[in-house]
C-alpha cells in the first residue's frame, strides 16, 4: 500500500488548490484548512502543488 499524505494544520491557508487537483477527491477544504481523508492513494500531486509546502507523507 502506498504511503498516504497529511496536511500540517499550522501552515495551510485553505486555498483549495490541492483539493481541485486530487484525482480521487480525497481532500476536504473548509475556509481555513484542508484535510486529507483515508481515500488518499498516495500519488503526491497535492504535495507537489501546495504553495506553502504543508503536505507531506504520513510519518506512521
Ligand atoms: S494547497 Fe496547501 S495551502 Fe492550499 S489548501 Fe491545500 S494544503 Fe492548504
Ligand atoms: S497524495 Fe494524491 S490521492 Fe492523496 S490527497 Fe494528495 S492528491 Fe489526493
Amino acid at each position: 500500500m502506498k504511503t498516504k499524505y497529511e496536511v500540517d494544520p499550522d501552515g495551510c491557508t485553505g486555498c483549495g488548490g490541492c483539493a481541485a487537483l486530487c484525482p480521487v477527491s480525497a481532500i476536504e477544504v473548509d475556509a481555513i484548512l484542508a484535510t486529507i481523508t483515508d481515500e488518499c492513494i498516495g500519488c503526491g500531486i497535492c504535495a507537489d502543488f501546495c504553495p506553502v509546502s504543508v503536505i507531506d507523507r504520513r510519518k506512521s
